[in-house]
């Protein structure tokens, strides 16, 4: 596995794999891998000939009173990992590499950006295209896959590629769950034992609420209470939000139809989970 660090290296090889005729798979991630990257590099591996993860902790979409320093790292380990799944390239270049002078051009995500994780969280969603779109320029993948589990990300950078005509196929990953049922995050690290077992809460209330639409409730206000009922059974989150959006738009709903989306964000101590879930009509 080669661990390139510099932009010029991550363009030049690329190009060469590009010459050879080989297809580039692309992971993109902020490291402390876990399961549910691993379930994009299997995706990534299986339509591509060469899997290309970069793991960078990205400055520009922390604010300032948000986690950046304390974000968890351990390159070994992701190395490891890694290696062991079969990623060809991992891209790992420092903040001063991507950000050699500060970003007087950046991209403006917009109305996509001013709900869910967006709302208290400004700034976040240009930090992240911006970020993705260098990213696609320096790795000059054929496909790149995320997770659902960041749902509002999904659908804004399926957009940035279509409006910007990035010639990338975007893939989805199912969201990786630990046995509770936890949305696997990098942060539920800083869960202690207690939290632990409150945090599954969040998709028990959502599966309880992907059940009361299935049996026929389609009041917004009703499939949200189903979620935020479950978390305060806890008495441990502080609940961010719990929208029911469209799938495709991420526009607010009143009535739920098939393949909308409940996207929960709630603090858990001083810790942030979210989580979604789309609305089928029968379970699979
Ligand atoms: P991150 O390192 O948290 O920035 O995530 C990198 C990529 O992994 C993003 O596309 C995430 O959506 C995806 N991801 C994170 N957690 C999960 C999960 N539990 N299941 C599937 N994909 C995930």
């Amino acid at each position: 596995m080669k661990i390139i660090r510099t932009i010029r290296e991550m363009q030049e090889y690329s190009l060469q794999l590009r010459a050879e005729g080989k297809q580039i798979g692309f992971v993109p991630t902020m490291g402390f891998l876990h399961k549910g990257h691993l379930s994009l590099i299997d995706i990534a591996r299986e339509c591509s000939d060469i899997v290309v993860m970069s793991i960078f902790v990205n400055p520009t979409q922390f604010g300032p009173n948000e986690d950046f320093d304390s974000y968890p790292r351990n390159f070994e380990r992701d190395c490891q990992l890694a290696e062991s799944r079969k990623v060809d390239v991992i891209f790992a270049p420092e903040p001063r590499e991507m950000y050699p002078t500060p970003m007087l051009l950046s991209m403006h995500v917009g109305q996509l950006s001013e709900n869910l994780c967006g709302k208290n969280r400004p700034g976040h969603f240009d930090g992240v295209a911006t970020v993705v779109a260098k990213l696609f320029l320096i790795v000059q993948p054929h496909i790149a896959v995320f997770g659902q589990k960041d749902y509002q990300q999904l659908v804004i950078l399926k957009l940035m590629v279509q409006n910007f005509n990035f010639p990338i196929e975007i893939l989805s990953a199912p969201t990786a769950r630990e046995e509770s049922g936890l949305a696997r995050s990098s942060r539920n690290k800083y869960l202690n034992d207690e939290q632990k077992i409150a945090a599954p809460k969040i998709y028990q209330g959502l599966q309880k609420a992907l059940k009361s639409f299935q049996k026929g409730q389609r009041i917004s206000e009703a499939l949200k209470k189903a979620v935020s009922s479950e978390l305060e059974s806890t008495g441990q989150f502080t609940i961010d939000y719990i929208e029911l959006v469209d799938g495709a738009t991420l526009a607010e709903k009143a009535k739920a139809s098939a393949g909308d989306i409940i996207a929960v964000a709630a603090k858990i101590g001083s810790t942030r989970l979210i989580d979604n879930i789309m609305l089928i009509k029968e379970s699979i």
